[in-house]
């Protein structure tokens, strides 16, 4: 299990996520955002060449995390 911050994915808010796979650490990140900031297009209206970015950015951080 890991956790980051919705500010550590590029969101706003400091609202801590945890999850055991990358894959549903992006899941819930991006349910969060649709839920708690459904404004913020930066994150909601992603193109695809940014989303691979963002996807890229989050697998490199997660790696960097120790397990909690
Ligand atoms: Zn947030």
């Amino acid at each position: 299990m890991k956790t980051m911050t919705c500010r550590d994915m590029g969101g706003p808010c400091d609202r801590k996520i945890s999850a055991e796979t990358p894959e549903e650490m992006m899941d819930e990140a991006m349910n969060h955002m649709r839920t708690d900031h459904p404004n913020d297009k930066k994150m909601t209206s992603m193109s695809e060449d940014e989303r691979e970015d963002w996807k890229d950015g989050i697998m490199k951080k997660w790696d960097a995390l120790p397990e909690s």
